[in-house]
């Protein structure tokens, strides 16, 4: 299925259910350029074989300054002009890197992504925002720049490790806690192997789910309302992914969990969202606690770029599939951290 979605800066071709190999019919006629990282090139050799292509090596500590310099250098190495597209095949680092690259080589050339994981699928392909981190400071440098395309083929899934899944999942019931009641109910009803199982049902469930996030980022693509809600469960998860090796669906996952206790105290949720949120986490792989150190994690959040004074603007659960921007006191926060500190 192909989807025309128009956002602010440029319009977007959206690939849905389609085989990686459509590629040639889409933008044969192009110079296209693959961007990919070492797993991958692994798993896929004869994607690579067809196209020009540049590997980096797989994981977050190639989102560097240095790593852009290094594919530029190839790419002016290869010749590439600003008629050539570069296609990130990847994870949301490939995703980030290829965007980042995209926007500043020669100013500008064109764009496409194909992401390979979960959560590639149904968030850090969608929406523009790319980046590499300096130092500590995630994402620090980045532009806002739409694909031409995103081509989603969800049997790259097939090798992709359970932790990934996991991954993937953590933002899937952000969406359903924060948007789709039915969607959450959905949800209840399965766990990852029925997906892994059922390609149909797993098709489906990128797709809402990039709607949703589509949806979102249409109305505000610079965040300055409504994209802020995606933020659901990640102020907590940034802290507790910045003290400890956690990987990013888990730190979600606890922060879903304490954004759910602060909703049932401060906006009176009923306490069984709350259940039915930790239960539907551990029925995804994902953990509701964390031994979290909790003064320090109270002193990286009053660092936070979303605190005021004495409070830090927080996204609560209004109730299942609805939530609303609110500012929070550190003393209510840390109380909610510290229920989740086990
Ligand atoms: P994410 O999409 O979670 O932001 P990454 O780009 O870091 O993150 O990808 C997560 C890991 O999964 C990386 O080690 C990457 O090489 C690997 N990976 C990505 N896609 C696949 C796939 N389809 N099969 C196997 N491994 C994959
Ligand atoms: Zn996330």
């Amino acid at each position: 299925m192909t989807n025309l979605v128009s956002f602010p800066s440029g319009d977007v071709t959206y690939y849905f259910n389609s085989p990686v190999s459509a590629l040639e019919n889409y933008y044969g006629s192009r110079d296209i350029i693959l961007v990919t990282d070492s797993n991958i090139a692994a798993h896929y050799p004869q994607l690579l074989s067809n196209y020009k292509h540049l590997i980096i090596p797989a994981g977050e500590h190639s989102k560097t300054p240095a790593t852009i310099q290094n594919l530029a250098e190839r790419l002016i190495t290869l010749q590439v002009s600003r008629k050539s597209m570069l296609v990130g095949i990847g994870g949301g680092v490939v995703t980030d890197i290829t965007g980042f690259l995209a926007s500043v080589y020669m100013r500008g050339i064109a764009l496409g992504f194909i992401p390979t994981t979960l959560l590639g699928m149904v968030d850090a392909s969608i929406g523009g925002k790319n980046g590499v981190n300096l130092g500590l400071h995630k994402n620090m440098l980045g532009t806002i720049l739409q694909p031409e395309f995103i081509l989603f083929d969800t049997a790259f899934l097939t090798t992709l490790p359970d932790e990934e899944w996991s991954n993937g999942f953590a933002e899937i019931v952000k969406y359903a806690c924060l948007f789709d009641r039915a969607l959450f109910e959905e949800l209840e009803q399965h766990n990852v192997d029925f997906y892994k199982q059922n390609t149909a049902a797993l098709a489906a469930l990128v797709k809402t789910c990039a709607d949703w996030k589509n949806k979102t980022v249409i109305a505000d693509e610079h965040e300055s309302g409504q994209r802020k809600l995606l933020n659901f469960g990640h102020t907590a998860a940034h802290a507790i992914e910045n003290l400890y090796e956690i990987s990013h669906g888990k730190a979600v996952a606890i922060g879903m969990m304490i954004a759910a206790r602060l909703s049932e105290e401060i906006n009176k949720t009923s306490p069984s969202i709350t259940q039915r949120l930790a239960k539907m986490l551990h029925q995804y792989g994902l953990p509701t606690t964390y031994p979290i150190d909790v003064e320090k994690a109270m002193a990286l959040l009053k660092m936070d770029k979303k605190r005021n004074n004495d409070s830090i603007d927080y996204i609560l659960l209004e109730g299942l599939g609805n939530a609303t921007i609110t500012p929070l006191s550190f003393l209510t926060l840390e109380k909610a951290i510290a229920s989740c500190a086990q």
